[in-house]
């Protein structure tokens, strides 16, 4: 007898061509199946969406999805019908005849998966008609939302439960990526009934595939220029913390020669939609955003997301993060992180009409990710230690490879604070370190302070190092900036103790400006090169095979991941299927898929196979 599980496992074959299930996915598709109500913390990338899929396939029912992207719903709904699975989307954007034929569907039990909107599902009457349909689960996306402790509320989620109650109180799956503690409570109380059993699965954190850097800011366009050299044909996001900052940054590395877009909330409909489809379905754009951009943004091959400005916390850096090498295949991050933007995100805080313990919860989270940039040992334990997870040292980040050690930092750091000290506690960093580096400004001699006893203190180490303590005495909270709009720093109370002995400091050395370059020549370990490198012959065959990719996505109006993706590719490169037959056991082909493009590639194949004799034919 063959249990649901297994039946689970044919149709992941059969429908996505898939070998087998992803490390997570199998116990909470178990449960799902046992009717039980399920709470799923997974990384991104890990295959969340299966866990809904699968079911509803296994069990010829409606599942509803709620999702808070209705810009991505279309998106969505176009990579099921990719593998065949009958999927159809209700929202405002919908025009009404495509709504009648949905509705049509959902009576007539055809319909495997709806996404709606929260808004949508609760507008009158949606709910009734779902409910005399037979839904038969109710799976939330982003669950986080529902939370008031996660770092993306929103009002609307709140009202889920009361969609649960009216579809008639069916099963209910949520699914996130990230949420600490606190904020998984909130979300169990908040969408689960009360008294019925849920199951909750909290997976690892950990996404092996995504090498993670961080560098101090010193010049970061050049930064960006220097972490892009080797990846010319790569698809990428960088994330800027201003609207204007993606507009530049797109424009410089266009005139560099790469096919860079902006994305931003402040860019007309048209244009947004216009760089996302190019970003979605072009092979290696690189697209500069703010995090306006990105959340449920399904394409597999991103291989590396740069932050140019520190992100605001942890939460929303690891789900940026996240979006890179979704397909399992290595891809690198970079975080370009500085004093200026501690101050800033500390500022937008102070600033913020919340109430006092939102604000509190908010300075929690940044000052963790401060923390994070500052950090002396391994980027990946430190990342997931935040998520309660406890891991080895990865072996890959920047720390990792540096292997920086902390040194004691006391006297310098009492030169830098007797320079606040001394200048009055008015002046900026910039200025602070000209002091101490005993770098004459015209400023400086007009205010007198070249006859400080500090001026010059710090001569002997260049300007940049001072700026490296200065920063890091901020992070540590030894130094804030003065309500002045001005970005004057002062001494606090920590600050103080230090300079006065009470308190000792250490510093970790700022790395020479190249530690930049993650993924240059040397290599980190020998198995990211085998899963991307490809002989000479493979790489023209799997180029290609992308230009033929390509023409049907074009001709398709998808997404060229959505045809197949990279990871797809690569294998037919490496295995070179020349039948139906030899295609069916390559990753990502499925039945359907198998029939509406198998023949173009394997014939693609043999044309390139009889123009390179030499290469190796699957049978
Ligand atoms: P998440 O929602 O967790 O971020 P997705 O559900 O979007 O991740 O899945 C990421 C990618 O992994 C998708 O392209 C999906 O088709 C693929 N995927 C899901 N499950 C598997 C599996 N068992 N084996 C291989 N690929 C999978
Ligand atoms: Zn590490």
């Amino acid at each position: 007898m063959t249990s649901r599980l297994d039946e689970a496992r044919a149709a992941l074959r059969r429908t996505f061509g898939y070998d087998d299930f992803r490390p997570g996915q199998a116990e909470v598709i178990g449960s799902v199946l046992d009717g039980a109500d399920v709470f799923a913390v997974m990384p991104t990338g890990s295959g969340k969406s299966m866990t809904y899929q699968l079911p509803a396939l296994v069990e010829d029912s409606l599942t509803v999805v709620v999702s808070p992207l209705i810009a991505l719903m279309h998106d969505q709904v176009q990579q099921m019908l990719g593998f065949g699975v009958a999927a159809a989307t209700l929202n405002s954007t919908v025009p009404e005849a495509a709504s009648r034929e949905t509705w049509r569907r959902i009576r007539s039990g055809d319909l495997r998966l709806l996404f709606v909107s929260p808004e949508r599902l609760l507008m009158d009457g949606c709910m009734d008609a779902l409910r005399s349909a037979g839904v038969r689960r109710l799976a939330v996306d982003e669950a986080h939302c529902v939370s008031q402790w996660g770092h993306d509320f929103r009002p609307e989620y709140r009202d889920i439960a009361r969609a649960r109650e009216a579809l008639g109180n069916v099963q209910v799956l949520a699914l996130t990526a990230t949420a600490d503690k606190a904020t998984r409570a909130d979300i169990a109380e908040r969408l689960f009934p009360p008294g019925r059993e849920t199951r909750t699965f909290v997976h690892s954190f950990d996404r092996p595939n995504i090498r993670l850097t961080f560098v101090p800011k010193d010049n970061p366009t050049r930064q960006i220029e220097r972490f892009l050299k080797h990846r010319r044909s790569e698809s990428g996001i960088i994330y800027c913390s201003s609207r204007k900052r993606t507009e530049q940054l797109a424009e410089s590395l266009a005139r560099d020669g790469f096919n860079a877009l902006p994305y931003h909330a402040g860019l007309d409909q048209g244009t947004r939609m216009r760089n996302q489809d190019t970003f979605l379905q072009e092979d290696g754009v690189v697209m500069t955003a703010t995090v306006a951009f990105g959340m449920g943004i399904n394409k597999p091959d991103v291989r590396f997301v740069c932050h140019a400005d520190m992100p605001s916390n942890v939460e929303g850096y690891y789900q940026e993060i996240g979006r890179a090498g979704r397909d399992g295949l290595p891809a690198d991050t970079l975080t370009i992180y500085g004093l200026d933007d501690m101050a800033l995100r500390r500022r937008q805080i102070d600033e913020k009409e919340v109430p006092d313990e939102r604000r509190r919860v908010e300075r929690r989270k940044l000052e963790a990710m401060i923390a994070l940039c500052e950090g002396a040992t391994c980027r990946r334990q430190s990342l997931l230690g935040y998520f309660g997870e406890a891991s080895e040292a990865c072996g890959r980040c920047d720390l990792c490879r540096g292997g920086v050690s902390l040194v004691d930092g006391t006297v310098s750091a009492q030169k830098v604070l007797s320079a606040i000290v001394r200048t009055g506690q008015r002046f900026g960093a910039a200025y602070i370190c000209d002091v101490v580096g005993g770098k004459e400004s015209e400023q400086i001699r007009r205010n007198g302070h070249a006859s400080l006893k500090t001026f010059g203190v710090g001569a002997d180490k260049p300007v940049a190092a001072w700026r490296a303590i200065l920063r890091q005495l901020f992070a540590a909270g030894a130094v804030a900036e003065n309500n002045d709009g001005y970005g004057g720093l002062s001494m606090t109370g920590k600050g103080e103790a230090i300079l006065f002995g009470r308190e000792p400091i250490q510093f970790r050395p700022d790395p020479k400006p190249r530690a930049a370059e993650p993924r240059e020549r040397r290599r980190a370990s020998a198995r990211d090169d085998e899963a991307l490198a490809l002989n000479e012959t493979d790489e023209a065959l799997f180029q290609h095979l992308r230009g033929l990719r390509a023409t049907i996505a074009r001709a398709e109006g998808i997404a060229a991941f959505m045809v197949f993706p990279d990871r797809t590719l690569i294998e037919m490169a490496r295995s070179k299927p020349v039948d139906l037959w030899a295609l069916r056991t390559v990753h990502g082909v499925g039945e359907r898929k198998r029939e509406a493009y198998g023949e173009r590639f394997v014939a693609a194949i043999a044309d390139f196979l009889s123009q390179a004799p030499e290469a190796q034919v699957t049978r």
